[in-house]
């Protein structure tokens, strides 16, 4: 029995040894450097990585490159702090019915398969460049499952954050219904009652706390008031200006879906005042259907994208196009008519106002695969007027700001947890090269591309020396 115990001692230590003990290196050298800071790019710039914290970042020619650094070959091409999706859903990942889906997944080995979902979902993510994702709704033991087997290395994905449910009163609809039972949504109908809900979830080890639409103002502040109790953040999910209005006086952290969806018009310029008064940082989410739509209507083509059918597993490829080949019937998209009269405006309230932004996208909902979903949304925000610059450093420090990491994550510098995207291409040119991801570090760690040439003893290629 001792023995035995010994042996796993030993297994675990040998797993664990190579990380604990001298620090990998890793340096990303040549390409332009985007810090995550809206201040000139740094041309042909080197990164030095130890272990999975950056240790140097600037010109090539003032970075050292120890000889025993695996050195990836970044010339040619643009170098950013990885992306931070502030508004995803592993359990969702663009199929067209949310009752559909989940009965699918129920009657297709249930719970194995919703992990199998998640998983498809985070290689998604990461692979197109989302190194952080704060998931916003799924049912709590599979999203600490699914957060945690990320984090020890058993699943690949962005490094992922969650609320677990979300707290609501929905209506009891079919939709509201589904929506509840499938995002395992928690009802509730008191002040009293939402921070029971709170504290339980905080006590179950989540991250932050997603406050549905139509809740008071004081649920909102009952809400707030637990979760702050535990450091965590509140991310409300509203809509309609009351609820805007309620969740910024309750104190909410980060009101998500503000100024999408126009299913009112733009808000109220006091509303925005005091949101930009306050500092509140907004997350639009603007593409899921107001372009999602109108753009699959452009190019229905989009949806049999071969590249897309290559991320997926076979069987979930097939349910997931099934759901979509009558998509402008999908009751998902019934207001997206309405909803796209004010697009424009709903997202230009913000930009020009000079709010505090930071960019999510609702992904993995109809039509919105987690491949493309953030640049998606970032290419709205850049056709409305926001810089490139601006807009990438909202999807990296300013999201890393808003979610509580801006310590460990969102920029390239040195102290920052080494997550770092290669693409082909200038974002600052053309944003859609946000659309080329060639490389993803995550945690010191190539996970794509990179063709990392071994520790070199040669110094041909060697800036700095
Ligand atoms: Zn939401
Ligand atoms: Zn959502």
């Amino acid at each position: 029995m001792r023995a035995r115990v010994l042996v796993v001692a030993a297994l675990l230590l040998s797993a664990l040894a190579p990380r604990a003990q001298t620090p990998k290196r890793l340096a990303l050298v040549g390409g332009m450097l985007l810090t995550g800071y809206e201040v000139p790019p740094i041309h042909h710039a080197a990164v030095l990585i130890e272990g999975n914290t950056i240790v140097q970042a600037g010109a090539a020619s003032e970075v050292k490159i120890p000889a025993d650094a695996t050195v990836v070959d970044t010339s040619g091409r643009t170098m950013l702090p990885g992306l931070i999706e502030t508004h995803g859903h592993l359990i969702v990942l663009g199929h067209g019915n949310y009752a559909t889906w989940f009965s699918w997944i129920n009657g297709h080995g249930g719970r194995q398969t919703l992990m199998k979902v998640m998983e498809t979902s985070a290689r998604q993510l990461l692979m197109a460049g989302v190194t952080t994702e704060i998931d916003l709704g799924a049912p709590l033991a599979d999203s600490l499952a699914i957060r945690d087997r990320i984090r020890n290395g058993e699943v690949v994905g962005p490094r992922v954050f969650v609320s677990g449910p979300w707290i609501a009163h929905l209506p009891a609809t079919a939709v509201g219904d589904a929506m509840q039972v499938g995002f395992g949504g928690l009802n509730i109908s008191s002040p009293p009652e939402a921070a029971q809900q709170t504290e339980r979830l905080a006590a179950a080890g989540v991250d932050h706390i997603k406050a549905h639409s139509g809740l008071s103002l004081e649920e909102y502040k009952a809400i707030v008031e637990a979760a702050h109790r535990h450091q965590l953040r509140v991310h409300a999910h509203v809509y309609a200006e009351q609820d805007v209005r309620h969740a910024l006086e309750a104190g909410v952290d980060v009101l998500q879906h503000a100024g999408s969806a126009g299913t009112a018009p733009p808000y109220s310029a006091e509303l925005i005042r005091d949101i930009v008064n306050a500092g509140r940082p907004v997350v639009v989410t603007a593409a899921h259907r107001s372009w999602v739509y109108p753009d699959t209507a452009a190019f229905p083509e989009r949806l049999q994208d071969p590249e897309l059918k290559q991320l997926f597993p076979a069987e979930i490829y097939a349910e997931v196009q099934d759901s979509l080949k009558n998509w402008p019937a999908l009751a998902y998209f019934q207001r997206t008519d309405r909803e796209m009269r004010f697009r424009e405006r709903g997202v230009k309230q913000f930009i020009e106002s000079g709010a505090v932004m930071g960019m999510g996208t609702d992904s993995g909902t109809p039509m919105n695969f987690h491949s493309e979903a953030l640049w998606r949304e970032i290419k709205v925000h850049v056709d409305l007027g926001m810089t490139p610059q601006r807009a990438i450093a909202a999807a990296t420090r300013v999201n890393a700001q808003i979610i509580g990491k801006a310590r460990e994550l969102g920029t390239i510098e040195p102290g920052k947890l080494a997550d770092i995207i290669v693409v082909k291409g200038n974002p600052l040119f053309d944003i859609m090269a946000l659309s080329n991801v060639e490389t993803v570090v995550k945690d010191g760690r190539v996970y794509k591309g990179g063709n990392p040439s071994e520790p070199r003893t040669r110094t041909a290629n060697s800036p700095g020396k």
